[in-house]
Protein backbone atom coordinates (compact mmCIF):
# COMPACT_ATOMS: atom_id res chain seq x y z
CA UNK A 1 0.00 0.00 0.00
CA UNK A 2 1.21 3.40 -1.47
CA UNK A 3 0.82 6.36 1.14
CA UNK A 4 1.39 9.67 -0.64
CA UNK A 5 3.30 11.80 1.34
CA UNK A 6 2.18 15.79 1.59
CA UNK A 7 4.29 18.07 0.35
CA UNK A 8 3.41 20.46 3.64
CA UNK A 9 1.53 18.48 5.76
CA UNK A 10 -0.42 21.45 7.69
CA UNK A 11 -1.41 22.91 3.78
CA UNK A 12 -3.00 19.44 3.82
CA UNK A 13 -4.28 19.53 7.27
CA UNK A 14 -6.20 22.84 7.87
CA UNK A 15 -7.29 23.77 11.53
CA UNK A 16 -10.70 23.70 12.22
CA UNK A 17 -11.53 27.06 13.43
CA UNK A 18 -12.87 27.20 17.20
CA UNK A 19 -16.89 27.00 18.00
CA UNK A 20 -17.38 26.26 13.73
CA UNK A 21 -19.77 23.91 13.97
CA UNK A 22 -19.00 23.36 10.18
CA UNK A 23 -15.35 23.09 10.77
CA UNK A 24 -16.17 20.38 13.84
CA UNK A 25 -17.83 18.49 11.86
CA UNK A 26 -15.14 18.24 8.97
CA UNK A 27 -12.53 17.51 11.36
CA UNK A 28 -14.44 14.56 12.45
CA UNK A 29 -15.31 13.39 9.55
CA UNK A 30 -11.39 13.71 8.85
CA UNK A 31 -10.59 12.08 11.99
CA UNK A 32 -13.12 9.17 10.85
CA UNK A 33 -11.61 8.73 7.70
CA UNK A 34 -8.23 8.92 9.18
CA UNK A 35 -8.88 5.97 11.78
CA UNK A 36 -10.70 3.98 8.72
CA UNK A 37 -7.32 4.09 6.57
CA UNK A 38 -9.28 5.70 4.29
CA UNK A 39 -6.84 8.26 3.03
CA UNK A 40 -8.86 9.35 -0.06
CA UNK A 41 -11.39 10.15 2.50
CA UNK A 42 -8.95 12.15 4.66
CA UNK A 43 -7.89 14.33 1.77
CA UNK A 44 -11.48 14.89 1.20
CA UNK A 45 -12.20 16.18 4.11
CA UNK A 46 -9.41 18.32 4.02
CA UNK A 47 -10.64 19.52 0.71
CA UNK A 48 -13.95 20.51 2.03
CA UNK A 49 -12.49 22.00 5.32
CA UNK A 50 -10.00 24.04 3.32
CA UNK A 51 -12.79 25.40 0.90
CA UNK A 52 -15.37 26.07 3.44
CA UNK A 53 -12.76 27.86 5.69
CA UNK A 54 -11.33 30.18 2.51
CA UNK A 55 -15.12 31.05 2.20
CA UNK A 56 -16.26 31.39 5.98
CA UNK A 57 -12.67 31.98 7.86
CA UNK A 58 -11.37 34.35 5.38
CA UNK A 59 -8.02 35.63 7.15
ZN1 LIG B 1 -15.54 26.77 9.95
Amino acid sequence: MIIPQPRDPNEHRPEPAQGCVACAYLARLRERAHAAGDGSGVSDANVRMRRHQAQEHPT
